[in-house]
């Protein structure tokens, strides 16, 4: 209020009366105030004022030679330039006035001669305060109409994206996960009607064997807001699984949290590549297998007895062609177990011989380390793959004698759990990083780069491992203390149904 007192005095005013006397009355009245004021003793030039330079108020004597002032105000009132312009009457006592003309002709108040200065400054103020509201509220409201044009201009915008956009999206509430919004890629994709999917939980879009990759993503959105390409399996309608890297943001939804989810089906790209790996991988199996056959045969010195350099340089040799004959049945197996080529086979079976059979497969290697083998008995009896079970914890063992120093332990022990039976791989090694505990279940994922090299190894072992497990419905995961040592874990269900 206070801003708008400083203002008023400031205002222009108009002053119109055919008497001089009164009119300079006014004029001192009002100068004294603070106001600034322009008098004129006709209506037509008043008009003529009005419309050059528009006051913020006309203080209008009724009575007036050539054009009266109600005439004067109906003019005032067809222009645009002055039509908003609040008019108040000015009457003597004793005149004919017709208030109701007065106010039909556009007026907002009316005075009385002789004046009282007190009334008239009041009026004058009441009217410059309502017209510097109406002056305000109209520039909000055509701020707020401007925004809100802004804002469905937008939404038109998000609304035709959202439509023709060729990757599947959906729009799901944040908290119970319930689809509100597909578009026709989704449906595409997902081989649902809308009607099917609409208001259905947004993870009967994803394989079940992904939820908690799924809530790990949503948790990582929460906090910073989105997470791109994250990798799940999706599942249509006629069960089917693809591929795709999901890209999830948070946003506002009619008003309610929810979860902006945009896919890039890659299942096609998948394909191609694993079967170019495949590819390639078969074809460099056989000039690889008489690599090796001739590198044989030069080591058994059949061809001559080699020079000392001759004999090192062929040990580099065989050494870096078993590594690459590991690397590519590593990537033919992950292939041929993902692609499902690699057939599962669970049959009942005691776990402790399994057991023993990967021990007595890993002494050798764990002698040459000079790591010592531990087995804990166990009597547990289980439906799995014997020979992928055994993969699994071959190597599991290997990674754990590879990465523990000559004395260490590597430690292998099962146990029941309920319906389920945790087989647990301790090493006394130089442990993982926190930050690594889960990428290196992924393909090519060591903790050093130099690792391969160094170890022999391919980086993956674990994710072959992971692939085998998965497959049996159950979980592998690790917990490590750097320089102290690692825990593999794995948990199975003793029966299950296999995964697809
Ligand atoms: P690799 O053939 O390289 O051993 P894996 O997939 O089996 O491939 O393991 C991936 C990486 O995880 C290893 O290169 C290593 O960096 C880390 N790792 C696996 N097992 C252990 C372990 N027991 N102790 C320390 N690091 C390990």
């Amino acid at each position: 209020m206070s801003r708008e007192h400083k203002q008023i005095p400031k205002a222009d005013i108009l002053a119109i009366d055919d008497t001089p006397e009164n009119l300079a009355l006014l004029s001192q009245m009002l100068t004294e105030k603070g106001y600034k004021v322009r008098s004129v003793t006709k209506g037509s030039t008043a008009l003529r004022g009005a419309k050059a330079a528009p006051p913020d108020l006309i203080l209008l004597d009724v009575k007036m030679p050539e054009m009266n002032g109600y005439e004067v105000c109906q003019h005032l009132k067809a222009d645009d330039r002055t039509r908003n312009i609040p008019i108040i009457f000015i009457s003597a006592l004793g005149d004919v006035f017709d208030k109701v003309k007065a106010f039909q002709a556009g007026g907002v108040d009316y005075i009385t001669k002789p004046f009282q200065v007190e009334e008239v400054l009041a009026r004058l103020n009441t009217h410059l305060t309502i017209r510097h509201l109406q002056i305000k509220l109209q520039a909000q409201n055509s701020q707020l109409q401007q925004e809100i044009a802004q804002k469905t201009a937008a939404e038109d915008k998000f609304a035709k994206a959202f439509r023709a956009c060729p990757n599947p999206i959906a729009i799901a509430t944040y908290r119970e996960g319930q689809l509100l919004e597909v578009n026709k890629s989704l449906l595409q994709m997902s081989g649902y009607t809308k009607a099917e999917i609409i208001d259905r939980n947004i993870l009967h879009l994803y394989s079940p064997q992904d939820s908690e990759k799924y809530h790990q993503a949503l948790q990582k959105a929460s906090l910073q807001g989105f997470v791109h390409n994250q990798e799940l399996n999706f599942l249509t309608k006629l069960g089917q699984i693809k591929t795709v890297l999901l890209s999830l943001e948070l946003i506002e939804w009619g008003g309610t949290k929810s979860t902006l989810q945009i896919m890039n089906d890659i299942t096609e790209r998948k394909r191609l590549e694993n079967e170019f790996i495949s590819l390639v991988s078969h074809e460099l199996r056989t000039p690889m297998t008489s690599t090796i056959g001739a590198l044989d045969l030069l080591n058994s010195g059949q061809l001559g007895i080699l020079s000392d350099r001759g004999k090192q340089i062929l040990k580099v040799a065989i050494r870096n062609t078993e590594r690459l004959t590991r690397l590519v049945n590593d990537i033919l197996d992950l292939e041929r177990i993902e692609s499902g080529q690699i057939a599962i086979e669970p049959v009942q079976c005691d776990l402790q011989p399994l057991l023993i059979q990967a021990i007595e497969t890993m002494q050798a290697m764990a002698e040459k380390a000079e790591v010592n083998l531990l087995l804990e008995p166990c009597s547990v009896s289980i439906r799995v793959d014997p020979d992928r079970l055994l993969q699994t914890l071959t190597n599991l063992l290997s990674n754990g004698i590879k990465f523990t120093k000559p004395g260490g332990v590597v430690q292998l022990t099962a146990s029941l759990e309920g319906d389920r039976c945790k087989i647990i791989v301790q090493d006394t090694g130089r442990g993982i990083p926190t930050d690594k505990l889960d990428s290196i279940f992924e393909r090519f994922q060591q903790v050093d780069a130099s690792d391969s090299r160094s170890k022999g190894g391919t980086g993956l072992g674990l994710a072959i491992c992971r692939h085998i497990i998965e497959r049996h419905n159950g979980k592998i995961w690790v917990e490590s203390v750097l320089g102290k040592g690692s825990i593999f874990y794995v948990d199975l269900p003793r029966t299950h149904e296999l995964t697809e």
